[in-house]
Order: C-alpha cells, then structure tokens, then sequence
C-alpha cells in the first residue's frame, strides 16, 4: 500500500463472498474506469478481514477507513466521496447499537481494537493471490534467516523454547513433535499441512489459509528443512474451491520464485509440495486417516500405537501440524522465542485465532492472547448476545468438545485450564449459547452430526453413538425414563475408553461435560415428560 496512493481493499474471504462481495468488487473497477482513475486509485481484493458479521468489508487505504455492509449501490459515493472527496459516509461507517458511538478507522471498531492479530492482521493488506504482496511485508525473510543465519537444530530448539502447541486440538507441543520425526530413522520424511477443517462451526484457519497462503507455506518450508523433509503435503477439503486456488497460485509463486524445488534460494536444501483434497468425511481429518487419504486409501483410522510421526504415510516419519501451528513458525523465527513466549500464558503461548459463532452479535475470527477471558472475548470482541438474552454457556471444539456454564466464564483462553474445566480449547471453534438454546438438544445435534461420520470401523464408537443418539432423541421427544442418564454416562465411558480413534475417544466429551454442568435440564426434560 503505497502512503500518497488511496487502495480500495476489499474482503475477499469466505463469509463476504457468501454476502457478495464479487459484486462489490466488480462494481469499484467498473466505476474506476467510469470516472477514469485507473492510474491514481490502487483496487484490491483481499483476504479475510475478520469481522463476518458485517461483510461486505471495505477499507480505503492510507487513512484505513472501514465500511461494513458495502453493496454495489454504495460504491459510486464511496469512490467520489471517500476515495476522491476524502470524506467519510457517516451511515457506512460502524455504529455501536447500544452506545451509538460511531468508529471512522478499522482499528477504532470494537471487535478489533484490543485484538492482537500477529498472524491475520496482515490479510486485509495483501492480495492473497500475489507473492509480491507477501514479499513486500517481509514475507520469507524468517525462511531466509533459517537457511542462511541458523542451521536445522538452531530453528528446532527455537521453536521448543518458543513452547509452540499444537492448534488442531491437542495442544501437543509442535517442537517436541518436530523433533520425533527429524530423530526417526529412515531418510525419507514427510510434512503434512492439516487444513481440513471439518468441524462445524470452525473457519478460523480457511480465513487464515485463504487469506494469507504463504504464511504458512513458509512455516511448512522452515520446518521440513528442520525436520529434514523434501516433500510436504497439504491435506484439504474438496468443497472448498477458492481456498484450493490460492493454494495452487501460492505454490506455483513460490516455485517461480525459487523458493520450492530444487536448491531453494541457492541454499541446497530441495522441497516440493502437493495438495491432497479429501473425500467430504469429517474423519479425514484424523491424523492416521488423513495419511491414509493421502497414500490413496480409504480415510480409515488406524490404532497408533506407533505414532504417526513414527510411521505415518507409507509407514515413513511424517509430521502433520494444523494451519495456524505452521502459521507461528515465521514470527518465532523473525522475533526469537523470548519474545513469542512472553505473550500468553505459562503453559499456552502465542496468540489463538478464534472462530465466534452461535448466539452472539459479532459472528467472526478474532486473535487475541492466549491467556485473555472468554468473558473479554464474547462481550468486548464478540459484542454480547443478541436481543438481551442472557449467555448460558461457551461450547469449544464442536462435536469433539465441551461446553462450559457462563459461571467460569472468567476463565482463560489456556490449554490446560479449559482442559481441567471438562472442554478443550479444541482448534479455537467457541460457539456461543444464550438462554434459550437447550443443552439435551445441542448435545443430541453433535452426536447426530457424528452418527453420519463415525467411519464404522470400531464398535464402540459405532454402536455407541448409535446407542446414546437413541437415548438423547429419547428424551427430547418426551419418551425419556429414569435411568436414561446413567445408561448414557456408562456408554460414554465406554466410549470414550474404548474407541480407536481420537474421533470416537472425543465423542462422548460434549455430552459429558453438559451431564456435569447442566445435569438438571437433563433430569427436567426427564420429569416433565414422565
Ligand atoms: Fe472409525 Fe469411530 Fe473407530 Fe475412529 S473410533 S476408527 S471414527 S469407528
């Protein structure tokens, strides 16, 4: 963005693209050519702002002025007021809805101010489609600072110190992993991009991964030279095809620009990357089932009582990390891990990207500090729930999670305290329930979703859902009897004991953590019924 150049940039996530920001888009170049500004106005679209909630987003760059909810109708006064007039469209501009404060700069608006957006703050600023755009806010300096200033094991042991978990769920620290699969025997080794996303309710790393796709190709490349890897994978869904186009355009960039391939910016060390798409089965995105996926097989789990960083794909070491686990590389590179380990907490560091979505009014991806309260994040960031309705509860993790009272909300974003609390951090999903969402019922909601993905392979997971689906529709349909607790609770142990995969291990955890929260809904919908 050039300081005495006005840049119209325009959302070009996921969330506006469903809001029609294709014709906004049309619309500025149309009006562009219509009032001859081609060389004095820069257009661009780009990657996902964040605030969802209010898409079609548009920022008019240097001043960063922001108007939510553009049409294309809009856009004749924004390019002769805004753009050529230099003055501000009060009625496009954020209004608070209880306050009536007005906010000019993108910066000022409540969901943002406060964030802090290492990893997607740059996507309003770059079209993801241009490597020059990357390249321009430093993008792959970290990659060059690893091959040319550091050696593998100088980058592992910054990334161990950095304390970098995992942020596709398990929160397993991403350098001890690194370091499994570097250690492994054999020569040929395999890294693995997890973007596949499946749960319902989590967007945070399509708008990471769509928004800004080097950032995390330069992650996955530090790390396979770390690890000692020359081919990467990134594993994706199908149904998704504007993220699967800025990946491929990502790819062949890099290529072009000597950055994947044979001896890599002249540094000898050679990757290549492929991306695999998935089948449309949540249980893709298993780590053995995904390896599996992508040797061509069917996407079954298998036990791993060798772990897949072991033997993964083809029974060779590979080392699968998510979106944004990959994203932190570059900063932990750039920055050092002093400085990535004094933000967050003492066990969770760094910053999450959070999907919001449920009863809340501000649906959208935030990033904050690990560390910050699910309170600040639903009221400050998130807005508060709609229509004055009270908060009831915070469920992270979709069908493989938890859900938490709004009595703990003063809880911190951290691994391991929402770990204690009966819910996990999961892969940063936080659906928000007001008062009238009842809890029989969005326990019985995931364990239908999940009826329809369990792959069948194991019993307890196949017959367990089956079994306590059965007894959840029970009950909401009135036909639930004493002892339907109990019986729930057993085969959730069962379960959650016995299952082979992380998938049918997680099933009953949902409905686990509402019996211990909510329990009294449980038994009312049991006794008005009886
Ligand atoms: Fe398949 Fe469920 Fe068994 Fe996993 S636990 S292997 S998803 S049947």
């Amino acid at each position: 963005i050039e300081p005495d150049k006005p840049c119209i940039a325009i959302c070009a996530g996921i969330a506006c693209l469903g809001l029609g920001n294709d014709r906004v888009i049309s619309a500025f170049e149309e009006e562009i050519r219509k009032q001859s500004l081609e060389t004095k106005v820069d257009i661009r679209a780009t990657g996902c702002h964040g605030f969802c909630e209010k898409g079609p987003i548009v920022v008019i760059y240097p001043e960063e002025i922001c108007y939510l909810e553009v049409t294309p109708e809009d856009v004749p006064e924004i390019i002769s007021q805004t753009v050529v007039g230099k003055k501000v469209i009060d009625r496009l501009i954020y209004t608070d809805p209880n306050t009536g404060a007005k906010a000019v700069h993108q910066f000022e608006i409540p969901f943002y101010k406060n964030q802090s957006r290492l990893l997607i703050g740059n996507n309003p600023k770059i079209n993801p489609k241009s490597i020059e755009d990357y390249l321009a806010i430093g993008g792959y300096s970290a990659l060059a600072k690893a091959l040319f200033a550091m050696n593998p094991e100088q980058v592992l042991e910054e990334i161990k110190k950095a304390n970098l978990r995992g942020r596709g769920g398990g929160g397993f620290p991403a350098g001890s992993k690194w370091e499994t699969t570097r250690n492994a025997p054999g020569e040929e080794k395999y890294v693995i991009v997890n973007a596949h996303e499946g749960e319902p309710g989590a967007f945070m790393d399509r708008a990471l991964f769509t928004g800004n796709p080097h950032l995390v190709l330069e992650g996955l490349i530090i790390g396979a030279y770390t690890i000692g890897s020359h081919q990467g994978f990134i594993y994706t869904r199908h149904d998704t095809p504007q993220l699967r186009e800025n990946i491929d355009i990502a790819l062949s960039e890099a290529k072009e620009y000597g950055l994947l391939g044979e001896n890599i910016l002249g540094s000898g060390f050679n990757f290549n990357v492929e991306v695999h798409l998935d089948v449309g089965i949540f249980v893709s995105g298993e780590s053995s089932a995904l390896m599996r996926s992508i040797e061509g097989k069917s996407p079954e789990p298998r036990p791993k009582y060798i772990r897949t960083s072991v033997s993964g794909i083809w029974n060779k070491p590979s080392n699968l990390n998510n979106v944004e686990t990959w994203a932190n590389v570059p900063q932990i590179i750039n920055n050092g891990s002093k400085w990535y380990s004094s933000i967050g907490t003492e066990r969770s560091k760094g910053t999450k990207l959070i999907s919001l979505s449920g009863n809340i009014c501000n649906t959208g991806v935030v990033e904050v500090p690990m560390g910050t309260s699910l309170k600040e994040i639903i009221y400050n960031f998130g807005g508060g729930i709609p229509n004055g309705k009270k908060l009831k509860a915070v469920h992270f993790g979709g069908p493989m999670g938890g859900s938490i009272p709004e009595s703990l909300i003063d809880s911190p974003l951290d691994f391991d305290v929402l770990s204690k609390l009966g819910t996990s951090l999961g892969a940063g999903d936080m659906l928000v329930l007001d008062e009238d969402n009842c809890m029989v019922e969005t326990a019985r909601y995931f364990l239908d979703f999940l009826s329809g993905e369990s792959c069948g392979k194991c019993v307890p997971c196949r017959e367990g859902i089956r079994q306590m689906l059965k007894t959840l529709t029970d009950i909401t349909d009135g036909k639930g009897k004493e002892g339907d607790i109990e019986l729930l609770e057993e085969i959730a142990g069962v379960v959650g004991e016995a299952a082979l995969c992380s998938l049918g291990r997680s099933v009953p955890k949902p409905l686990l953590s509402m019996l211990k929260y909510f329990r009294d809904e449980y038994e009312a919908h049991i006794k008005e019924k009886r």
